[in-house]
């Protein structure tokens, strides 16, 4: 079991600045997202377009800001379950919640926060009927490690930039790399297109095109393709078949937790803390609703520095908090670090 103070669910924006708030309140910080990395849209949907209006930055990649909100959290030592959805939620007698995942994995806190976004984003699944079997014996939708694949024979289907971009990563590693597309043009961006061409040149990847994986098959571990071209069929030997065909949202099982839902959000009560409608359970960023709300980055960082405060006063009532500027009292980090800026060029103001 997983204890922590604010259970956040959803490794998004706003989660992860979650951290860093709760942190200067010396609260810890679990984190569950379905995806194998941190960075929810952000690092799933575009990793490298400049975001514009994140106060303080001009510019800033989508991808990059994912990296410095880790950073800033990193002193106060979040816990990640990643790669798995939080499934379902049991209040306890002493006030405290289990939130359980669709792997088992189970975590414990006094305060849930719901940060998820669009909610969990799912792969879509090829139309292939006994797909379902080989799922973790050979199919993947995610890459987590790609060293799980060194030496071994991939399929990779998908037109868009992950199929490129793995392809090309993961024909340095794979023995064998088959990149199979329903289409001879690519989605993704130009100079990926042009890579995978140049290592097809290069017989580093096996391009079949326009084609289509119809069919699975193989003991208890995925053995072959079958793949459709024209009318035709064929068989492609693999230890591995990846269809990345992109990730569709789905508010999924939060759904299900007895929430206030309203077009797929959770109402909130915006004008003090973003509490949803079962106290110690709160809903920040995109994933909430309230009059005027907007699905801002900015948005959800605001909404989860109020939240913090609110959280914190639930777990330790009657004390008193006094707001300090972080200029002025620095950052007492969990792993034994300081931040403080220098004496003598800020000085407190009593
Ligand atoms: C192409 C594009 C461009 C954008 N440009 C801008 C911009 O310029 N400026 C701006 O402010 N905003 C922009 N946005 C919107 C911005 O990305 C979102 O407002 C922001 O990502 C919301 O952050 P979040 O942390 O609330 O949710 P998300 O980023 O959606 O993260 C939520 C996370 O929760 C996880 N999750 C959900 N349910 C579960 C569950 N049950 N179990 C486990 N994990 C779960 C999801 O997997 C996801 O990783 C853009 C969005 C897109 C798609």
């Amino acid at each position: 079991m997983i204890k922590t103070d604010i259970l956040i669910i959803g490794a998004g924006p706003t989660g992860l600045f979650t951290v860093f708030e709760a942190g200067l309140l010396k609260l810890k910080c679990h984190l569950i997202d379905a995806l194998p990395q941190a960075g929810g849209q952000c690092s799933e949907l575009y990793p490298k377009k400049p975001i514009y209006d994140i106060p303080g930055f001009p510019d800033v990649l989508a991808g990059d800001l994912t990296k410095n909100l880790l950073e800033q959290g990193r002193q106060f030592e979040p816990g990640f379950t990643l790669g798995e959805r939080a499934e379902t939620i049991d209040k306890q007698e002493d006030g405290s919640f289990i939130v359980t995942t669709n792997k088992g994995t189970q975590h414990q806190a006094p305060i849930v926060a719901i940060a998820g976004g669009l909610g969990s984003f799912e792969p879509r699944k090829p139309l292939i009927e006994n797909i379902t079997k080989y799922e973790d014996h050979g199919v993947d939708y995610f890459i987590k490690d790609p060293e799980k694949y060194r030496n071994k024979r991939v399929v990779i289907s998908g037109g868009g930039d992950s199929a490129l971009d793995w392809s090309i990563f993961l024909a340095d590693i794979a023995s064998e790399v088959t990149l199979i597309h329903r289409r001879n043009e690519f989605r993704g961006a130009l100079d990926s297109v042009e890579k995978v061409q140049e290592l097809k040149l290069l017989g580093k990847i096996n391009l079949v095109t326009p084609s289509e994986v119809v069919g699975v098959s193989g003991e208890d571990h995925i053995e072959s393709v079958t793949v459709k071209k024209a009318d035709e069929e064929f068989q492609i030997e693999t230890d591995f078949f990846i269809p990345l065909f992109g990730l569709s949202p789905k508010l999924g099982p939060i759904g299900n937790w007895g929430l206030d839902i309203e077009k797929n959000a959770i109402k909130v009560d915006n004008a003090l803390d973003y509490q949803t409608n079962i106290p110690g359970i709160y809903a920040i960023g995109d994933v909430n609703t309230y009059p005027g709300k907007l699905k801002l980055i900015l948005c959800g960082f605001h909404e989860a520095t109020l939240m913090c405060q609110s959280a914190y006063k639930r777990i330790n009532p009657g004390k008193k908090y006094v707001l300090k500027y972080t200029t002025v009292s620095g950052i007492d980090g969990f792993d034994g670090t300081r931040k403080e800026a220098p004496k003598a060029v800020v000085k407190a103001i009593i």
